[in-house]
């Protein structure tokens, strides 16, 4: 199923791209929910973490190298959240897989 994702990957739509490299894409959140809120997606539209596959354990890993590598470009040094939503009950919305990264204020602990 083509998402929103999909549209952004292949600039069918416009994004503000922060990061980019041939399995990975990271952009701006349209409605952010903190100072700083980042997506990284890969390009292969996995529709979310519950699907991901043994085949996608090196592109989970990188994934995860991306965020970490994004969020120290944009100067988050007193930390910040990543999270993953996975399906329904966790409020995914858009059903490409994606971490969000989110910081640049102190997040609450439980989340909602
Ligand atoms: P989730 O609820 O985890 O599925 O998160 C989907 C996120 O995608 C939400 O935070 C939305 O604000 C964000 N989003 C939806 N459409 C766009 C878009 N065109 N550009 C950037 N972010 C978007």
């Amino acid at each position: 199923m083509t998402t929103i994702f999909d549209k952004i990957i292949r600039r069918q739509i416009p994004a503000s791209i922060v990061y980019e490299d041939d399995l990975t894409l990271a952009f701006k959140d349209v409605n952010p929910q903190a100072p700083v809120h980042l997506l990284v997606i890969p390009k292969e539209p996995i529709p979310q973490l519950a699907q991901a596959e043994p085949s996608h354990q090196a592109l989970l890993g990188h994934l995860l190298l991306v965020a970490q590598r994004v969020a120290a470009e944009v100067g988050l040094t007193n930390g910040y959240r990543l999270v993953i939503n996975n399906g329904q009950d966790a409020g995914q919305t858009v059903f490409h897989l994606h971490i969000h990264i989110l910081g640049g204020r102190p997040l609450a602990w439980p989340p909602g």
